[in-house]
This record gives C-alpha cells, sequence and structure tokens, in this order.
C-alpha cells in the first residue's frame, strides 16, 4: 500500500507560506491520505481452532487486530490491521473490570528479555520500556496500579508462537513487550512490513465457543484479554537518539492501554518530510525523541481510564 503516492486530485492542496528574514519561499504541504484499515486472515484459523488458545483458566482467546508505527523515512503510514473479517461489528476492543486473567483489575505487564536488540544492552532496553510504563502509570487522571511481572525467562508471544517465531500460548500479563523480531517477521502483517514496520501491538480479545468475540460490559467493544508488543530488529535501536527504545515502546504502550493512533499527517513536498497535526506520542509514525505525554495523548489516556476500575 502506497500511501504516500501523491494523489493530486483527491487531495487539496495547502499552501504555506514561510518567511525568512531573508527571503520568501512557497512550500507545498499536502495532507496525507489516511489509509483504509487492513484485513487479514490468520492461516492457521482455516482449519478451525489452532489459532486459539486457552489461557490458565480455560477461556478461549484469539488475536483480534494489529496497530503499527512506521519508521519516519520508510515511505509506509502506520496503520490498523484487523483480523478475521468481522464486517463491520466489533472494530474496537477494551479490558474490562473484573475479566483479568490474572484476577486483579491493576494492569499487569512483562518485559521478555529473551529477545534483546541486537543494538543496546538488553538491561538498557528494559529500563527504556520501563520508564515509558511508568509514564502512562503516572498520569493523574487514572489509577492503574500498574505492576511488573518479574522476568523469569519464559517463552511469551501468542502471535508469534502461532507464525513458527517461538512464543506461547500462555497468559503472561495484561501487557506484555515480547521483544524485538527478525525483520521478516513484519512482513506478515503489511507489504514491506520489515522495511518499515518499528513496532507492533496485538490485541488478544477472549471468544465464545464459536469465535465471537465476547463483549461481556455490552459496551459495544470487544473483550481484550491481553495484548502484545514487538520491536523490529533491522532497524538501529538507541538509548536517547536514533530510534529511541523509550519513544517508540511509550507508543506501543499506549495501544497496549487501548488507545489508538491520533493526529493528520503532512508531507512537505520540497523535501519530502512528514510531520503531524497535532505531533502526539499516538502520531502513527515516528518522528523523534517524544518521551512525554501530550495533551492529546493525555486525553486519550483519560477517556478510556479516568473510572477504571468503574466503568
Ligand atoms: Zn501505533
Amino acid at each position: 500500500m502506497r500511501v504516500f503516492s501523491l494523489r493530486a486530485a483527491a487531495l487539496l492542496p495547502l499552501s504555506l507560506l514561510v518567511f525568512s528574514c531573508e527571503q520568501e519561499t512557497t512550500t507545498e504541504v499536502m495532507e496525507i491520505e489516511t489509509a483504509a484499515p487492513r484485513f487479514l486472515d490468520l492461516p492457521a484459523a482455516k482449519g478451525g481452532t489452532a489459532t486459539l488458545g486457552k489461557s490458565a483458566d480455560g477461556r478461549s482467546v484469539t488475536v483480534a487486530m494489529a496497530e503499527y508505527i512506521t519508521a519516519a523515512d520508510s515511505d509506509e503510514m502506520g496503520n490498523t490491521v484487523f483480523f478475521n473479517n468481522r464486517g463491520n461489528k466489533q472494530l474496537s476492543f477494551d479490558f474490562v473490570p473484573g475479566q483479568s486473567i490474572d484476577g486483579t483489575d491493576a494492569i499487569s505487564y512483562y518485559v521478555d528479555e529473551t529477545r534483546p536488540s541486537d543494538d543496546v544492552p538488553v538491561e538498557v532496553s528494559t529500563d527504556a520500556i520501563v520508564r515509558s510504563m511508568d509514564t502512562w502509570n503516572d498520569v493523574t487522571c487514572s489509577d492503574l496500579s500498574m505492576f511488573r511481572v518479574p522476568n523469569n525467562g519464559r517463552a511469551t508471544g501468542f502471535y508469534s508462537f502461532l507464525f513458527g517465531f517461538g512464543g506461547s500460548l500462555d497468559y503472561v500479563a495484561d501487557v506484555v513487550h515480547n521483544g524485538w523480531m527478525p525483520a521478516q517477521f513484519f512482513d506478515r502483517i503489511a507489504p514491506n512490513g520489515s522495511r518499515s514496520i518499528l513496532g507492533v501491538t496485538f490485541t488478544l480479545v477472549f471468544i465464545d465457543n464459536n469465535g465471537n468475540i465476547l463483549d461481556e460490559d455490552n459496551d459495544g467493544k470487544g473483550d481484550v484479554a491481553w495484548r502484545e508488543i514487538y520491536y523490529n530488529d533491522r532497524f538501529n535501536w538507541s538509548d536517547g537518539s536514533g530510534i529511541d527504545i523509550e519513544t517508540v515502546s511509550l507508543h506501543e504502550a499506549g495501544h497496549g492501554l487501548s488507545q489508538g493512533h491520533f493526529g493528520k499527517a503532512f508531507r512537505t513536498n520540497k523535501n519530502g518530510k512528514v510531520h503531524f497535526s497535532p505531533r502526539a506520542v499516538m502520531n502513527a509514525t515516528y518522528s523523534g525523541l517524544q518521551t512525554e505525554i501530550d495533551g492529546t495523548d493525555n486525553g486519550g489516556h483519560c477517556s478510556n481510564w479516568g473510572s477504571w476500575p468503574n466503568n
């Protein structure tokens, strides 16, 4: 999908006058057309129940959605993928009080240290991920009582297990940072995924015996079992510069806590650069270091979690 292709006829060019003390230039700024969500089947689902996992208490879960963020220079925009097309039904999902498999309404998370990045020591990447989780936990409108499940070397990753990249169908925590995956893992999510996707968050949902997504609190949203976050090891990750781990982790953890993408993307034709309005952690493309929660990020978070666990 070439979402950056110029569809001039369909877009209204915006002219922006840029003044400097010496000259006046005109720069064309184009809004980037939002790509339609993608729909994918889980290949193993064709035979029936192969994609179903049973949690420790016997509840069945499957993968419902993935949201990915792209690199700024990748010529692709971040997007949403829905698995096992259900038409217009249940395209959004949230956690439900009293439904967590660990039996608490506190939000648990786990950092899998068995899939470290090639670029930085695992202690450094874990610290960055923990800082990003603390940032969300510290938003004052919500009381997530977030806690980290201690690393114990277990295999994690429902989605990675389905596609032969190792892992486990078992629940580990509400939000799991599953680690750094080889580039080809991301080609299963989108064309050119290995070259464009920095990170992805999968939403796993509870299903009944017929494969229907449960909505036990009748809020029109499917009930989340847990979420899984994977990082693309093809990119050069770092702590505080380049592709900054904390920045991407903060974005993915936003998805982990039920936020979608936010902000309109614009491309400056002259230099090809993309920027977002407003700039936010939840923008669909990486745009440099961003480790603080912004106004819109804060608003999105508070609308999801402000009354938790009483919603
Ligand atoms: Zn994203």
